[in-house]
């Protein structure tokens, strides 16, 4: 990381996506919206960790266990100016 803002920015590499929202999204003649408007998740803190729950099909998609340790988040945000 260059700067403490790096991590602020979009860095996604591997997109956490729910498979049946992602077949049912394949098998569309011709989406007119892009997979990630197509999707919709629930993210949020849990009593071991943090869940991405799909709305769509009420189901997990993950659930990351941290095992009891807290690890460092950030919620600061950067603006668009
Ligand atoms: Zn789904």
């Amino acid at each position: 990381m260059t700067n403490n803002h790096e991590k602020l920015l979009y860095n996604v590499r591997e997109p956490i996506v729910c498979e049946t929202c992602f077949k049912e999204y394949k098998d569309l003649d011709n989406p007119d919206i892009a997979l990630r408007d197509y999707v919709k998740v629930d993210v949020g803190f849990t009593r071991i960790g943090i869940q991405v729950w799909c709305q769509r099909h009420e189901k997990n998609i993950c659930h990351i266990d941290f095992g009891g340790n807290r690890p460092p988040a950030d919620f600061r945000c950067l603006e668009k100016s």
